[in-house]
């Protein structure tokens, strides 16, 4: 047998310093931004957990592809690159460029979407949501009941609840459901895999039903790499052919590059209907560009070319679940009381069980994340009664199911020795939990309002 640690696939030949701080330091600067880790300057932080959006490093090939970017307004070279790669993979007739994941969501949700419809989705990221909402759309969360439960080790938490997909199609009505949608991974569901079983079912029902069914596919290869692990008959798979099984189960997705794609800024949309990619593509021009283009530069769409096939890897894909996994295993080990079992892009300590001397109302996430950053210099972002708990039509403030922090870990930047400062420094904040106090809200807007919220101590 040789070694049991499984290593960074890659080595570094590119440097970015982190300055370092003292506890003073953290402690002037948190209380200077009224608490709010979001309004940080990030030169200010020491590891940077706060998303895994746009924030991987990419590879030498990815940044030799960027240097071959094809700038030409239409029809240049890297669209016809980065085309041929997105249909490589997911397998999809229409491809629309976009220069986010959101930009996609609000082209797919502008032509399928009338006002009163109702899309299921396992749970909408929240601009998935947003853009839902703002066509006049209801959307509607159905995650699956092991899902909700923090402590299950259930392997695929992330699944649509497809009894609640069968009632909500017969309560609402065929004619008032435009598309159903499965995000992969489960992003706000805590990072959690799909297994193919469920979005064979969803798609069945789906097509039963004559409603198209899309798949959020930010985090497609993660998701792939846990059903080839986790799910019975696909050990001997690729990553590649499930992926491949899992998009020809649907019409269409949506995909924001800075996730499963390493790169900086991008995305795309797919769509298997021709009609609907004609009027995708008259709204594309509107506001974000030419449709060989869409919002990005050439560079951009060579350096997704590129990403897209290196996230298949499945060496990377092994090194990237065993490094969140390895953060959850080390917290839980060291009684952190933290989400089970570990995810993909990141891990979530439960702050209601950390802090159980903090009511909701005082915002024990918050604090956390807080103290984290005083403690460390790790910023972390809340998931809980900042973020979820405020209802902006009524201005009333209830508590959220959940109190959570996550810590996303961006894609091949931080090393072991990162990982395990990151451990020590949380178990320091366990440890001294018992004088940690609550925040109040000084001042915030109604609507997300946890981006720029202000605090102080209770
Ligand atoms: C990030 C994300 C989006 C939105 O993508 P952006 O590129 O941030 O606009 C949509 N869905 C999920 C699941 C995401 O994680």
């Amino acid at each position: 047998m040789g070694a049991k640690t499984i290593i960074e696939p890659f080595r570094i030949k590119s440097v970015e310093p982190i300055a370092m701080t003292n506890f003073a330091q953290r402690d002037g600067f948190i209380r200077n931004v009224h608490y709010n880790t979001f309004l940080l300057r990030a030169e200010d932080v020491l590891i940077d957990l706060l998303t895994d959006s746009g924030t991987s490093a990419m590879s030498a090939e990815g940044w030799a592809a960027m240097m071959r970017g094809d700038e030409s307004y239409a029809g240049a070279r890297s669209w016809y690159r980065f085309r041929e790669r997105v249909t490589e993979i997911f397998g999809f007739a229409h491809v629309v460029p976009t220069h986010q994941g959101r930009a996609a969501e609000r082209i797919l949700f502008s032509v399928m979407v009338q006002p009163g419809e109702v899309v299921p989705n396992n749970t909408h990221f929240d601009t998935t949501r947003a853009n839902v909402e703002f066509r006049g759309g209801e959307a509607l969360d159905l995650p699956c009941v092991e899902g909700q439960d923090l402590e299950s080790d259930f392997p695929f938490k992330g699944n649509m609840d497809v009894a609640g997909l069968r009632q909500a199609i017969a309560e609402r009505g065929v004619g008032r459901i435009p598309l159903i949608m499965i995000t992969v991974t489960n992003n706000s569901g805590g990072g959690q895999p799909v297994s193919m079983a469920n979005m064979r079912e969803v798609s069945s029902i789906a097509r039963e039903h004559g409603i198209p069914f899309y798949i959020d596919a930010c985090r497609f290869a993660e998701n792939s790499y846990f059903i080839q692990q986790r799910e019975p008959g696909y050990r001997d798979k690729s990553v590649r052919d499930i992926a491949r099984e899992m998009f020809a189960l649907a019409d269409g997705c949506t995909m924001s590059a800075k996730k499963d794609a390493f790169a900086n800024i991008g995305g795309f949309l797919c769509t298997n209907d021709e009609n609907l990619a004609r009027k995708e593509r008259e709204l594309l021009i509107l506001t974000e560009g030419f449709s060989t283009y869409g919002g990005m530069a050439g560079r951009d769409m060579e350096a997704i070319a590129v990403g897209l096939s290196e996230v298949l890897h499945e060496d990377y894909l092994a090194y990237r679940i065993a490094s969140t996994a390895y953060v959850v295993n080390a917290l839980d080990a060291a009684g952190v009381p933290v989400a089970k079992p570990a995810g993909g892009h990141a891990v979530y300590l439960d702050a209601k069980r950390f802090l159980p001397h903090v009511p909701s109302l005082q915002y024990p996430g918050q604090s956390l994340a807080v103290e984290l950053y005083r403690e460390g210099g790790i910023r972390t972002v809340e998931i809980g009664t900042v973020m979820f708990g405020l209802d902006p039509h009524t201005g009333e403030e209830h508590a959220a199911p959940k109190e959570l922090v996550r810590m996303a870990i961006p894609r091949r930047v931080y090393t072991q020795s990162h990982m395990d400062y990151v451990v020590e420094n949380v178990a320091a904040v366990h440890a001294r939990r018992e004088e940690i106090g609550g925040l109040k809200i000084t001042e915030a807007p109604r609507y997300l309002r946890h981006f720029s919220a202000r605090f102080e101590r209770c």
